[in-house]
């Protein structure tokens, strides 16, 4: 005779019946807040992102963990209503297939949460954004933008802005820095298995966002040769690809264009007034909060 027999008779099986009969049902588990129409403020407010060193690029990057699923489907995944398949969750994967898009837009984590909402846009850069804007909504050739002037005057927060808009408008960004896609360049040097950027970097991209240009050795034509020369090859590519029309440009530099030209030589320089209009941004264009 243990315990539990004790306990059994201790409970009257009428009162047990009863108890169980009028308990209130459990509620369904409530789904999660759908991601469907997410937009990219309201997934850095809800804290989607994180980040990741990269190694190649030597600089801190955004990235996107999987968003928690809705709960509505199976792991992203619903049956289909007709047919014996299943299909992408719309409550979960659109958003997150965009989401991804920042993640290989490889931005810096400086340029989380630095959107339109938080930015104040000042006339210089209303041109550019709406030059910008009216681009992705034709797509054909159009001559791109060097934003320059002192540091501090919101260039780097506007294509950050321009580069959220853009990949929101499932376009395919791809930021970097010069000094960054030199030192993608130079892991090449001792990696033979590993592609050069030169090559790679604008493999599926729409618009690229080149900061920082002439920044390399203090930005005063300080550069060595072979700076100069993968700059000068890097610049051809992307001259390349921006003349056959399949590509946006958007340069960020504190250099004036001239300062940075004549590091390089006439072909180059001629090709970067062509595909590039300088728009100087100063103190005035400073973004007020
Ligand atoms: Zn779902």
């Amino acid at each position: 005779m243990g315990k539990k027999e004790l306990i059994m008779k201790k409970l009257k099986l009428d009162e047990l019946l009863d108890f169980l009969r009028n308990m209130e049902p459990a509620p369904p588990p409530e789904p999660l807040q759908s991601h469907m129409d997410i937009s990219v403020d309201e997934l850095y407010k809800r804290n989607l992102t994180s980040q990741k060193w990269d190694d190649g690029e030597s600089r801190n990057i955004i990235t996107i963990p999987k968003f928690p699923n809705c709960k509505r489907c199976y792991e992203g995944y619903l049956h289909h209503h007709t047919q014996d398949a299943m299909v992408a969750c719309p409550h979960c994967l659109g958003a997150w297939r965009k989401a991804k898009r920042i993640e290989r837009a490889r931005l810096p984590v400086d340029a989380a949460g630095k959107t339109f909402a938080n930015y104040q846009i000042t006339p210089s850069f209303e041109e550019v954004g709406k030059t910008i804007i009216n681009w992705s909504e034709r797509e054909t050739k159009e001559k791109g933008a060097l934003l320059y002037g002192p540091p501090g005057t919101g260039k780097s927060h506007f294509a950050y802005a321009i580069a959220h808009e853009l990949l929101w408008r499932d376009f395919r960004v791809r930021y970097a820095t010069h000094t960054s896609l030199l030192d993608l360049e130079r892991l090449t040097w001792n990696d033979k298995s590993r592609q050069s950027p030169l090559r790679t970097l604008l493999k599926d991209v729409d618009v690229l966002i080149l900061d920082e240009v002439g920044g390399v050795g203090g930005g005063y034509g300080k550069v060595t040769d072979w700076q100069k020369r993968t700059t000068s090859e890097m610049l051809d590519n992307i001259y390349r690809q921006w003349a056959s029309g399949e590509l946006y440009v958007l340069f960020i530099s504190n250099v004036p264009l001239n300062t940075f030209q004549r590091t390089y030589n006439k072909a180059i320089q001629s090709r970067l007034q062509e595909m590039l209009k300088p728009v100087f941004i100063d103190q005035t264009d400073k973004r007020q909060r």
